[in-house]
């Protein structure tokens, strides 16, 4: 992993607009989660969804996992931390997801897939990501890509912060995913007691920070364990400054992207931008069409 200096500097951080705490669910086959990003904040947060946070050590939490369902008009990011789960899809797709691993799939006009555990027991602990598609890509033949976790581009910081760019670009490196459109970046932070991590942000960004381990602060505000703070978009603000607080360190993810500014129309597992286009992905799937 190649050690590199704090290259990034950020003259005037962002704030912390608001922290989320999300809300206990349930997802699939009785898969417990929490959903940290809700249909509520797909406006503020636009390009981006939804965001789930999965942990347990108990298998009854979440050994039923997501048997066959389908997908039309955006991406699914699923980033294991812990655990094994076995993806199939009806254009083919076949991987195993497993410790630190990336799972990029993009749904686009359509695919039926599985997510099921391939443990018994242990811990299985994650996140997904839903990312939204342009418009123009939503019809588009969908994609799909795993990478293991020593496939993902990484790198440490002199001040000790290790970083895994899962999406985008950070000091110089680029990360396993670029898209063009909704230009998302997407990093998994690990810092040390005291250690500070500078993010340059275009200001126009919409840009979130999920702390999994330990607490935050960002700009004077503190950001507890499994909390969402949403990032104003300061004008005056070029990025982002985080620093660890707390003695064992801070493991954060931090996303940001560029808003499409198009409107958002979500019916369970299919998200598009008028109701009609609902109607008829609904039709395609009753019908057979859809993948
Ligand atoms: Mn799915």
């Amino acid at each position: 992993m190649a050690t590199i200096r704090q290259t990034e500097s950020v003259r005037r951080s962002r704030g912390v607009e608001q922290l989320v705490a999300g809300r206990a669910t349930s997802d699939g086959a009785g898969v417990k989660l929490t959903r940290v990003l809700s249909q509520g904040l797909q406006h503020r947060l636009d390009p981006f969804l939804m965001l789930d946070a999965f942990g347990s050590d108990d298998a009854q939490d979440y050994i039923a996992g997501f048997p066959d369902h389908p997908h039309r008009g955006f991406e699914t990011v699923t980033y294991m931390l812990a655990g094994r789960m076995r993806h199939r899809d009806s254009a083919g797709h076949e991987g195993l997801l497993e410790n630190g691993g990336v799972q990029w799939m993009t749904a686009a006009r359509g695919v039926i897939h599985s997510e099921i555990p391939e443990q018994e027991a242990g811990r299985m602990e994650g996140f997904q990501l839903w990312l939204n598609l342009p418009a123009r890509d939503k019809m588009n033949a969908p994609w799909y890509r795993d990478f293991a976790a020593a496939e993902l581009p990484r790198f440490t910081t002199d001040a000790g912060v290790e970083a895994t760019v899962i999406a985008g670009e950070s000091h110089g490196v680029a990360g396993a995913v670029t898209r063009e459109a909704t230009a998302p970046l997407y990093l998994d932070l690990h810092l040390p007691p005291g250690g500070r991590f500078a993010q340059p942000l275009p200001a126009g960004h919409n840009a979130f920070l999920y702390v999994y381990r330990g607490e935050a602060s960002v700009a004077g505000t503190a950001v507890p364990a499994q909390r969402m703070a949403i990032l104003a978009n300061d004008p005056e603000a070029d990025g982002v400054l985080i620093e660890a607080a707390g003695a064992a360190g801070t493991r954060a993810l931090l996303i940001a992207g560029q808003p499409l500014r198009e409107p958002i129309v979500q019916y369970g597992p299919f998200v598009m931008n008028s109701e009609q286009e609902i109607y008829r992905a609904l039709g395609d799937y009753r019908e057979g069409r859809l993948a």
